[in-house]
């Protein structure tokens, strides 16, 4: 059995300025990479900036990562700061913003990185050392190597094969107080598919059931916020985060299976938001799991049921579509990748993979008689 999470996390309200001089131990300049908005208004961005200026640490600022960062944003930027003499890499931000930092990070390190390199697993994987300060509560990607990235000329996203974890994670629940119900939603369900993604897996062992236990647990506590039953408080957004911190070490050991494989095409022709495209598969596929595990974890979670969890899904995504078509597209996409369709604990062929298309909708009927398409 084997677990590696070689990153040091502190997990505390004001973490970035009460270990600046973690920072310094990285070199003397910084870049530091954003998404276009966020970071400079829920205050991470002037936080890490103090810890920096305390530190002196001169820095660079790239804050032109999109939502779904492209291999070509990646480039853009290595381009761009080559000559600089960066020494790490600091990505805050979603899950795009670190994924991208990490990209980054290596490109810097090899000026001859190209598409190639990025999917090439005999090119040499280090890359200049990387922080991550996440601000949204679902891809845990400050706890591991991957980096998913956009592929224009495949119409889908593709994770690179290097794997790039970042050497230090300072999370801090604050920088989700000023986020938006939507974004707290999307991203949470997000880190709920990698808690179930993660031990409903070919590749899970104890460690893993260690991790996504504790992160079913934490995202328990949180439920009530998501399904705005209560107001979300400042020990809700610890939580959060920490629940999306569990399951990024869940996924960094066996990876994430069927849902995120289906929403990827989702998320390309759709437009649609990670998380939420996620959540369209995540009822079907536990549906399709062995019912005795798959009610163990759904109680850690705090649903009684598959039917209490359906319904909440629903309720969450009422406002999704999905076409017959895109669902069509999805399924032929992870129907031709052997590595996906065997990604699960379960038994997955095309009928069952077939079940978990169609089932996305077909879960909780809304009184009316209407299906809520999810
Ligand atoms: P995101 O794409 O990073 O950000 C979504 C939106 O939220 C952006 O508009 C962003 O604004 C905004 N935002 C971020 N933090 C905010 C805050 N605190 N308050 C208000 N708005 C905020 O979202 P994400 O769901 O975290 O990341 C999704 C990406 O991560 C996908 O590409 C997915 O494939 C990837 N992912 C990676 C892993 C991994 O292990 N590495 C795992 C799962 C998913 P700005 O653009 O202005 O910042
Ligand atoms: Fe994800």
């Amino acid at each position: 059995m084997k677990f590696h999470i070689p990153v040091k996390v502190f997990d505390e309200k004001d973490c970035v300025k009460k270990h600046s001089g973690e920072l310094a131990t990285f070199g003397k300049k910084a870049l530091i990479v954003t998404g276009r908005n966020s970071a400079r208004v829920n205050g991470s961005l002037d936080d890490v900036i103090e810890a920096l200026k305390n530190e002196n640490v001169e820095y660079l600022l790239f804050s032109d990562v999109e939502e779904n960062p492209s291999v070509e944003t990646v480039f853009a930027a290595a381009e761009k700061y080559r000559t600089e003499c960066i020494d790490f890499v600091i990505g805050i931000g979603g899950g795009s913003p670190l994924d991208a930092a990490k990209a980054i990070a290596l490109a810097l390190k090899h000026p001859e990185t190209d598409l190639a390199y990025l999917y090439d697993k005999e090119r040499d994987p280090s890359a200049l050392p990387v922080v991550c300060v996440p601000t949204t509560c679902g891809t845990g990607s400050e706890v591991t190597g991957v980096s998913v990235l956009t592929r224009h000329d495949k119409k889908t996203k593709i994770s690179m094969v290097h794997k790039v974890y970042p050497d230090l994670a300072l999370v801090d629940g604050k920088y989700l107080e000023s986020a938006p119900q939507s974004l707290i939603v999307n991203t949470s369900v997000d880190a709920l598919a990698h808690l179930y993604e993660s031990v409903l897996n070919a590749k899970v062992n104890d460690y893993v059931r260690m991790t996504a236990c504790a992160g079913l647990k934490c995202w328990a506590k949180t439920k009530d916020v998501l399904s705005g039953k209560r107001e979300r408080s400042e020990e809700d957004n610890a939580l959060l985060m920490r629940s999306s911190l569990f399951a990024g070490m869940s996924i960094a050991q066996s990876g994430t299976s069927l849902p995120h494989a289906l929403s990827y095409a989702l998320t390309y022709d759709l437009k649609m938001p990670h998380g939420k495209a996620v959540g369209c598969f995540l009822p079907g596929f536990l549906a399709a799991a062995p019912a005795e595990q798959r009610d163990e974890l759904l109680k850690l979670a705090g649903f009684n049921d598959m039917d209490d969890f359906s319904a909440f899904i629903s309720e969450l995504f009422k406002d999704i579509e999905v076409p017959e078509e895109e669902l069509h597209r999805a399924g032929e996409l992870v129907s031709a990748n052997r590595a996906k369709m065997e990604s699960a604990s379960f038994f997955v062929d095309d009928t069952v993979l077939d079940n978990i298309l169609q089932s996305r909708g077909r879960f909780h009927n809304h009184g009316d008689g209407s299906m809520v398409d999810c």
